[in-house]
Order: structure tokens, then sequence, then C-alpha cells
């Protein structure tokens, strides 16, 4: 392990680091003839998702979000390596704008682990070029966008720098005034969210600022993201949670139920609970439709209208979200 980036790039060192106590839900979760040692989309793991895996009630929900197995390696149809319309929706090698007036950046390449379901896990992140200047110069020329949304990777695995040099030419845009960060880091790096602190402290007296977490599974959340959410809420941030619906990690009225309780006691408003984005290697999560629609409608029996999460496709090339149910 990387003892500076405290991430494991190789499973089996990752695997040891485990140890025997998760042998179990390992083997319910990439059996050894399933696990695909050295995948096409790269393994990575932060030590701190490991330390979760280790704590959680249910480790292997938790391991098969990020366990490589060789259903990965399977071609199904209708999984394709866009899924979601990112590159007709391109506008500058680093800006995306698929809603009115809002526009999405892909700040890096760079996420605090890998989701073996990522819906970008094909974007060629190799053209992202300056992001600062390069979102600058196009917002120059488009001063009806309101809202920008960085995206990644996870754009709070930016260097401090490099993040600051970002916000600030978006600040520089007096069109702008809602800034919204779409990060898995308080789950996979609450210390780099930590490190970026200062800056976050100070981002609302600029912006309307929102943060939406993305955090699938209820063991996922512990006092270190509590820590971290409880921060943003009290310098100002509005704090929203999206989840992907997938098959072995969340796909139970149970789970998402204590999932949308435990978010709420960190603060966090679950937002959306998305159907799987239907990217090449990750047809093993899918859930069905009818299925999505029967969770939902059992959580809004035992949930508050506020805790139960919009159900929604992405549908590349449609103006919005398309709510499922
Ligand atoms: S954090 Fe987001 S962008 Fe990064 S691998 Fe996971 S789903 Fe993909």
């Amino acid at each position: 392990m990387d003892e500076v980036t405290k991430v494991f790039t190789q499973i089996p060192e990752f695997l040891e680091y485990l140890g025997p106590e998760c042998a179990a839900a390992i083997a319910n979760a990439a059996p050894n003839d399933e696990l695909d040692l050295s995948p096409k989309f790269p393994f990575l793991c932060s030590r701190r998702y490991a330390d979760l895996i280790k704590k959680a009630a249910e480790p292997e929900a938790l391991l098969r979000e990020i366990l490589p197995t060789r259903d990965e390696l399977a071609s199904v149809p209708g999984f394709v390596d866009d899924p979601v319309g990112d590159l007709p929706a391109g506008k500058a090698d680093c800006v995306i704008q698929k809603y009115d007036r809002r526009a999405l950046i892909v700040s890096t390449a760079t996420c605090g682990a890998r989701c073996r379901f990522c819906f970008r896990k094909n974007y060629p992140f190799q053209n992202i070029p300056d992001v600062a200047r390069q979102v600058s110069d196009w917002l120059d020329t488009h001063s009806d966008i309101w809202e920008v949304i960085l995206s990644g990777g996870d754009p709070l695995m930016l260097g401090p720098g490099e993040f600051r040099d970002l916000v600030e030419a978006i600040a520089m845009h007096s069109s702008v005034t809602t800034l919204r960060i779409h990060t898995r880091l308080p789950v996979m790096r609450p210390d780099v969210v930590m490190q970026h602190f200062e800056l976050l402290r100070e981002l609302p007296a600029r912006f309307e600022c929102v943060l939406v977490s993305h955090v699938d599974h209820p063991d996922e959340l512990d006092e270190q993201s509590q820590m971290v959410f409880g921060q943003l809420r009290f310098s100002g941030w509005t704090l929203l949670n999206q989840s992907v619906l997938l098959k072995g990690v969340n796909n139970n009225a149970g789970t998402l139920e204590k999932l949308s309780r435990r978010l709420f006691e960190q603060g966090v408003l679950p937002y959306y609970l998305h159907q799987l984005d239907h990217a090449n290697g990750v047809a093993h999560f899918e859930v069905s439709d009818e299925t999505a629609k029967e969770l939902i409608k059992e959580i809004r029996t035992r949930l508050p209208g506020y805790l139960v999460p919009k159900l929604v496709r992405e549908i590349a090339g449609e103006k919005s979200k398309t709510p499922i149910l």
C-alpha cells in the first residue's frame, strides 16, 4: 500500500489487509474463481474504505462495490461505453452540458476508490487539460449558466491548489450563483475532504453551495463521515445524497430504509436513487424496474416522504433525469 496516499492498488495486498475475519464475506462477494486480479478498469480502494468493510454489519455488500469479478467481462446487449451520453454533450474537453443553463465539469480522473459499477469507467479522461483555465474560458462565453456542477472522477481529489484555482475561476463569473459538488469522498477519503476545509468553509459566502454525496449502503456511514457532513452543514452547505440501486449491495427495503435514516442522522437528505447506468461490464448489478418500484413502494410505508429518494434513470439525450415511479 502507498503510505502517502493510503490506497490499495493490488488486490492480494488489500485482501491480506482485510484479514481472516473477512474471509467468509470475500468468498460470498467474489469467490476465488470469479475474482479478476487484473481487471480492465483497474482496482483501487482506500484504506479507509477497507476499514469500513472490516467493521461493516454486511461486509460483502461493500466488497461487491469494490472487488473486480469476471462478471465484468460479459458483453451484454444494451450496455455501452458511454451510457449517459457524456460525449455528445461535451462542450469543451472537461465541460458537459446536458441541461438548461447548468454545466458539469469533469474535474479530474481520480477517485478515492474505483466503484465496479461506475458509469464513467470507460470515459476518455486522458483528454482533461488545464481544467481551471478551460472552464473559465468556456464560462466567458456562456453567461446564461447559473449552476456549475463539479464532478469527475471525484473533484475533491484535486490537489488543494488546483481545487482553489478551479473554484476561483468559476467565482469570477457573476452569473454562476450555485456551486454543486458531486463526491464520494466523505465515505472513501474523509481525510482528503478535510484538506480542503478552509476553502469549503469560505464558499457559502460566494455561492449557494450544494454537496451531493454518493453513499450506497448504511455501513458506509460512520463517525468520520458524520464529522465531515457536520462541518459542511455548519458552514452553510446544503447536503443531499444520491445512491445507485445495486444487486447484492442495497436491493432490499431494510437496507434502503436504514440508509435513509442514517443519512438523515448525519444531516443529509436522500435525493436520488438511480437505476443502474448501462456501462459495459456492470450488468451483474442490474435490478429490474419492477423490483425497484416495489422497493420504493415498501420504503414509502416505512419512512416520512422527505426520506424517500426519487427513483430515476438517466437517459442519454434527455433534458432531465427520468422518474421511474
Ligand atoms: S466515485 Fe464516482 S466516478 Fe469514481 S469510480 Fe465511483 S462512481 Fe465512478
